[in-house]
């Protein structure tokens, strides 16, 4: 079987078009001797991001398990034109081999030769292929974050609609534009609501800079953007110089002086407060979901025996802890029999990962590196213990014990194990 794959940001010119890559599986397969029996293809479709769907990937995998395509022919191997077509995840990487190996005596085929999955040094090479892409993926990323960054220290307005208050070059104000912000602002520090300035601006005829009709929120919006005062924001938060502390100024006209601004920030509570927020980001609702802010939540089960001798497997959920060493502790929701300190559970989880004989099939380099700098945030390292676990079993602590036992933290991984050959120990 051929499988070809391309991303969205591909460029026609580089020769990674599908149906190049279909050619080049024929010319592969002739020369190693194989017939190609069915051909599987995504089209714009990314392998390095979480839920991007690839159905001719998803297709593939399926027939690989059964062992047949649909016409009923026998899969004796993959062509491929790179690894990195196939996958870009370790939990593609994992179901890929699975698939593959699944069944005896089959070939993984790319334009350098065949290749024997079942071999650890076939493994070892996917292995590979997979780390360098995850590197790439990484870089890549970082480099438009740096991009955005840099253009933000320099004070350079936002890209993006144009804001309420300047005119087109976003550096000049809008006369009337900018006296109506002025005038909410100072309306709002003596105490006028929202809503009766979203109501006047509206009887004044004053439209949104997209024709949208003012109301509180957008008027909150403008009155809290922190660029109201000639302060840049980048991604949400404040941007200080980093030698000074002090806030990046933008290269804009400001409308109001910083103190007040922070007095019309001050005037709302601190969850309608919009000046944390970039200029693109999500209005908030209310009751959208908040950022985890302890490592294991959600990877912890309950290893308390219940009553018919089975384990409990309840979700332990993080909740205020009672101690210095233990500000929070995870605890079970369903029996409440087990209860672990907070920092021990994320500790031990930590350590699990970076100690375990197989950690360099599940962390590159270079997210060692980024997680432990602190450079990586929670949501990415809960992303890369979701991909190394399936959970842990939480032992119940011994009453009166109060040393650390990080032992009592049992992880279940991940199915790479099922990925690697029988025997083979990388
Ligand atoms: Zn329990």
């Amino acid at each position: 079987m051929s499988y070809a794959r391309t991303s969205e940001d591909v460029r026609p010119r580089d020769g990674h078009g599908v149906r190049n890559q279909l050619r080049i599986n024929e010319r592969t397969a002739y020369g190693q001797g194989c017939e190609i029996v069915a051909t599987y293809e995504d089209n714009g479709r990314s392998a390095s991001r979480a839920g991007v769907a690839r159905p001719g990937f998803d297709r593939l995998i399926v027939d690989l398990s059964r062992g047949f395509t649909d016409r009923g022919q026998l899969i004796e191997g993959v062509v491929c034109t790179a690894d990195d077509r196939l996958y870009r995840r370790a939990d593609d990487l994992a179901r890929f081999f699975a698939a593959l190996t699944g069944r005896p005596g089959r070939i993984y085929v790319d334009p350098l030769g065949i290749k024997d999955p079942y071999s650890q040094e076939g493994l070892l090479q996917a292995v590979r292929s997979l780390e360098a892409a995850v590197t790439e993926t990484r870089t890549r990323s970082r480099r438009l974050t740096d991009w955005h960054w840099a253009r933000a220290v320099e004070g350079v307005p936002h890209s993006g609609p144009r804001p309420f208050g300047w005119q087109e070059d976003r550096i000049t104000l809008h006369p009337d534009e900018a006296q109506f912000v002025e005038r909410a602002i100072l309306d709002r520090i003596g105490g006028k609501a929202a809503r009766a300035i979203a109501r006047d601006w509206c009887d004044l005829g004053v439209t949104g800079t997209r024709g949208g009709r003012p109301n509180a929120q957008t008027v909150t919006q403008i009155m809290t953007a922190p660029r109201v005062c000639g302060y840049r924001a980048n991604r949400g938060e404040l941007l200080l110089v980093p030698e000074t502390r002090q806030p990046v100024l933008g290269q804009w006209e400001p409308i109001v002086p910083p103190d007040q601004w922070h007095a019309v920030c001050a005037t709302f509570s601190p969850g309608s407060l919009y000046h944390h927020r970039g200029s693109g980001a999500p209005r908030r609702t209310g009751n959208e979901r908040t950022a985890p802010r302890h490592l294991a939540t959600g990877f912890l089960r309950c290893g308390a025996e219940r009553r018919d001798g089975g384990a409990c497997r309840g979700a332990l959920c993080a909740q205020k802890g009672r101690s210095k060493q233990s500000p929070y502790v995870y605890t079970c929701r369903s029996c409440g029999r087990c209860s672990i300190s907070g920092p021990l559970a994320d500790q031990a989880l930590e350590r699990l990962l970076f100690s375990d004989a197989q950690s360099g099939m599940r962390l590159s380099g270079a997210e060692r590196q980024s997680w432990q700098s602190g450079e990586m945030g929670i949501e990415e390292k809960q992303r890369i213990i979701a991909s190394a676990f399936v959970c842990c079993v939480v032992r119940p602590g011994v009453k009166g014990t109060h040393s650390w036992d990080h032992s009592r933290v049992e992880p279940v991984w991940r199915c790479l194990d099922q990925a690697a050959p029988a025997g083979a120990s990388v």
